[in-house]
């Protein structure tokens, strides 16, 4: 795989610093029942990066002695590790809303049959990834039959209740484009995507988010493969909104990955830039005892953040 921090590292990026902490957001490891070209971890079956138990521990001190409101569950599929339920219930037992980045074909998977059912049970917020209405697009970045697996899921999620009327469960849904191009607007993109599924299919969600996609790790060696790097960083660049920044998620969370090193986001964990600019990745430990550092570490990848009405885990910021 080619490497695109060389190309990042010098990219001059507006200085940002944090603001009140208020998301952990965990990588419970690199597993994913799926390899996606766009992935920005380059997840996939073989992977064997876990996080472990005693790791989650951790996070949950440090989750107390911050006070923050929100667990974030990302991987990987975070379902694919051993002790995603024991982390989901201590979570829950101690007050924190928690969100599961959840790939919806992995309810589908042998052994798996559980996670819906567990979702609603805890009241986990899921955001499943689901990056087009159309068949084609989602088998073509994903691979044969996902389209289909994930309908059936997000069918399964509405029957639990999720995004029913008064029911608590929210179920959001993650777009990234299909290629080397910015996703269109927002709200627009969410309301063709409510019509169409629930048109289709009968599926209703709460909200859609917008992601650009990130020209790092996988995605980012298939845009130098595809000699469309240069370009895609220009379109990045170009749409940058200095109003962006303030709601960039690097300014209220802390992203920890599978062995315990802690980021400013899961993207500048996937390059290795040590939080607060230092020389080597800062632990989680630290921080039952450190504050946090007000500087966060950017580069050119940051234009994926604030590029046209910006992105975020939590979808468009304007
Ligand atoms: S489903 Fe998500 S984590 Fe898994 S390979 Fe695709 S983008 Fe990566
Ligand atoms: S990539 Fe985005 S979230 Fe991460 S440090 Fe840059 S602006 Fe912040």
């Amino acid at each position: 795989m080619r490497d695109t921090w060389p190309l990042l590292k010098d990219i001059p990026f507006p200085a940002l610093s944090r603001g009140r902490l208020t998301t952990l957001q965990l990588n419970l490891g690199y597993r994913c029942n799926l390899s996606c070209i766009h992935c920005h971890v380059s997840a996939g079956p073989r992977r064997t990066e876990t996080m472990a138990r005693s790791t989650m521990e951790t996070a949950l001190q440090v989750a107390r002695r911050f006070k923050v409101s929100t667990l974030d569950l990302t991987g990987g599929s975070p379902e694919m590790n051993v002790d995603f339920r024991w982390l989901v219930a201590e979570a829950r037992a101690l007050g924190l809303h928690v969100m599961d980045r959840l790939n919806p074909t992995i309810m589908e998977e042998p052994g798996y049959d559980w996670v819906g059912t567990f979702l609603a049970e805890h009241r986990v917020e899921a955001v499943a990834s689901m990056p087009c209405y159309s068949q084609q697009n989602v088998d073509e970045q994903r691979g044969d039959g996902v389209f289909e697996a994930s309908i059936r899921a997000l069918q399964t999620l509405n029957a639990l209740g999720y995004a029913e009327a008064n029911s608590g469960l929210v179920l959001n849904l993650v777009y990234n484009p299909n290629g080397a191009f910015l996703p269109p607007p927002q709200e627009a993109l969410e309301a063709d995507y409510r019509r169409l599924l629930a048109d289709n299919f009968g599926i209703v969600f709460n909200r859609l988010y917008a992601l650009a996609n990130m020209p790092i790790q996988r995605f980012g060696s298939w845009l130098q493969s595809k000699g469309q790097f240069e370009t895609y960083m220009g379109t990045l660049r170009g749409a940058h909104r200095d109003e962006n920044l303030e709601s960039v998620m690097c300014r209220t969370m802390v992203s920890v990955d599978y062995n315990g090193e802690i980021f400013d986001c899961d993207f500048n964990q996937m390059l290795r830039m040590p939080m607060g600019g230092g020389a080597s990745p800062r632990r989680l430990e630290e921080l039952l005892v450190d504050a946090l550092p007000t500087r966060i570490a950017v580069a050119g990848h940051c234009y994926g953040c604030t590029a046209g009405q910006g992105s975020s885990c939590g979808g468009a910021l304007g």
